[in-house]
C-alpha cells in the first residue's frame, strides 16, 4: 500500500463527515445557490484547503499538483467511503482545464483560484436560436471598443445561467470572414449591465436551461481567451473537455442501479420478465457493455498521462456513454413496469421517480455537448479520416 494512499485514508476519515457519505452534493460554485448543510460545507472547505476540489491543477491556481496516478488514488479512496464530489460544474470540468491550456498567466491567476475555491459558478454561452449543431453559424456580435467589446445577441439552452456568476461565450468579431474564422472566445460577468436571463420551463416544470439576452454588454479585452477571431480552436478544445466529463459520469450520466439488481428487487413482474430470453439477453448485454466501457475509460485515462480522454476520440466516448446510458434507462423502465412511469405522488418511491427522470435525462444527454449524430460525423472525419 502506498504512503500516499495511507495518508489519504487517514485524512478522509477526519475530513468527510459520516452524515454526508453516500449522499448527492451538486455544488457547482458561486454564491447564488449556497451550501446549506454544515457538514457539506465542512467537507467542501476541507477539500478546498488541500486543493482537492481540482487535485491535478497546480498549487498556485488552487489545486494540489497531484499526478494523474495520485489523483486516481484520491478518487478511489473517496469512492470507497462514498464521499461526495466536493465541487462539480463547468468551472472545474470545462473552462478551468481550457484556461490552463490557453489562458495567459494573468488570466489563469485571475480565474482559476476562484474556481478552485468554489467562488464562481460558470455557464456556457455556445448555442443560439439559429446555431446548435452548426455552432459556427453563431451570430452574437462583439464590436471592438478599444479596451473592451460591446456584445449584442442571444444564447439559448444555457444550463444554469440563472445561477451562474460568469459566462464563457462565443461571439462573432468578424462577420465578413469565413464562419469559423470570425469567432472569438470571451468571458464576462453575468451581473454585467445589459445581461438578462429567462429560464425555459420544461415539461416537468423545472428550468435547468435559460435563454440569455445581451444588449450592449461590456466584456473587457483582458478576458479575451486566445487571439481575436481564433476562438473556434479554443471552443473545440473546451468541447473535448465537456465530452470527456460527460463520458466519465459528469452530470449524473453514470447514476442508476445495476439492471440485475433492479430485476431482483422488482419482484414478480421483473422476475417474470427475466424468464423471457430476449429480456435476459438485453440485460446481460447492457451489463457487459457497461463493465467493458468502464474499463476502457480507465485504460484511456491511464494511457493519457493528463488523466483524461481529451482528443477527437473523446467523441467516441461521449457517443458511446450517452447511448449506453439511454439504453440502460430504457431497460430499467421496462424491468420496473408501471412503477417507473411515475412523476410524483405517494404511489412511487424516490428511486422510482428518479428512474422516470433518468429516462428523460438519458435522451437529453444524447443531445447535450453535441448530438450523437454530430459525434458520429466527428468520428468519421477526424478519427477515421473518411472523406466529407
Ligand atoms: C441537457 C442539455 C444541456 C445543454 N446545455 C447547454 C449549455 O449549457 N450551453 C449551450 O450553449 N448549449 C447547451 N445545450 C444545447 C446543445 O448543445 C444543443 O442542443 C445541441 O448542440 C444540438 O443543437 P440544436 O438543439 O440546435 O439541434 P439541431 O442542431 O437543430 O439538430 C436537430 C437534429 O438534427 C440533427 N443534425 C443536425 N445537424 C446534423 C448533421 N450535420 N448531420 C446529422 N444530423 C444532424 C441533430 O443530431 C438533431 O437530431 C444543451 C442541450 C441539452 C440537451
Amino acid at each position: 500500500m502506498s504512503a500516499f494512499r495511507d495518508e489519504i485514508k487517514g485524512w478522509l476519515q477526519k475530513a468527510c463527515p459520516e452524515t454526508i457519505r453516500g449522499r448527492n452534493f451538486d455544488f457547482a460554485g458561486g454564491h447564488k445557490v449556497p451550501i446549506e448543510n454544515a457538514d457539506f460545507q465542512s467537507w467542501f472547505d476541507a477539500c478546498a484547503e488541500r486543493g482537492y476540489t481540482v487535485p491535478t491543477w497546480p498549487v498556485e491556481y488552487g489545486g494540489s499538483g497531484l499526478s494523474a496516478a495520485d489523483a486516481r488514488i484520491l478518487r478511489e479512496e473517496m469512492g470507497r467511503i462514498k464521499a461526495p464530489t466536493p465541487l462539480a460544474g463547468m468551472g472545474t470540468a470545462m473552462i478551468g482545464p481550457t484556461l490552463l491550456e490557453h489562458g495567459t498567466p494573468a488570466q489563469k491567476q485571475e480565474h482559476l483560484p476562484k474556481i478552485a475555491r468554489g467562488e464562481i459558478r460558470w455557464c456556457q454561452g455556445y448555442s443560439e436560436p439559429g446555431a446548435g449543431s452548426d455552432l459556427a453559424a453563431l451570430q452574437t456580435k462583439a464590436v471592438d471598443q478599444g479596451d473592451h467589446y460591446l456584445i449584442n445577441g442571444s444564447k439559448i439552452w444555457t444550463s444554469g445561467a440563472d445561477q451562474a456568476d460568469w459566462i464563457f461565450c462565443l461571439v462573432r468579431t468578424d462577420s465578413k470572414a469565413p464562419k469559423h474564422e470570425g469567432i472569438s472566445f470571451v468571458l464576462f460577468s453575468m451581473d454585467s449591465p445589459g445581461v438578462s436571463v429567462e429560464p425555459i420551463q420544461l415539461i416537468n416544470g423545472s428550468s435547468p436551461f435559460c435563454q440569455c439576452f445581451f444588449v450592449d454588454v461590456k466584456a473587457e479585452k483582458s478576458n479575451l481567451i486566445g487571439q481575436e477571431n481564433r476562438g473556434w480552436t479554443i471552443a473545440k478544445r473546451l468541447l473535448q473537455h465537456e465530452r470527456s466529463s460527460i463520458s466519465s459520469g459528469g452530470g449524473g450520466i453514470g447514476a442508476g442501479a445495476a439492471l440485475p439488481d433492479l430485476a431482483l428487487r422488482y419482484g414478480n413482474t421483473a422476475q417474470a420478465k427475466l424468464t423471457d430470453p430476449q429480456t435476459r439477453a438485453e440485460v446481460t448485454s447492457i451489463e457487459i457493455d457497461n463493465r467493458a466501457f468502464g474499463l476502457t475509460l480507465r485504460r484511456a485515462a491511464e494511457e493519457n498521462h493528463s488523466g483524461g480522454t481529451q482528443t477527437f476520440a473523446t467523441s467516441m466516448f461521449k457517443y458511446y456513454s450517452s447511448e449506453l446510458y439511454r439504453r440502460r434507462m430504457e431497460s430499467s423502465m421496462s424491468l420496473m413496469g408501471t412503477q417507473a412511469t411515475g412523476w410524483e405522488g405517494d404511489g412511487f418511491s424516490n428511486e422510482e421517480l428518479a428512474v422516470t427522470r433518468g429516462w428523460l435525462f438519458g435522451k437529453a444527454m444524447t443531445i447535450a455537448g453535441g448530438s450523437s449524430e454530430v459525434q458520429l460525423n466527428i468520428i468519421a472525419k477526424r478519427v477515421l479520416s473518411l472523406p466529407d
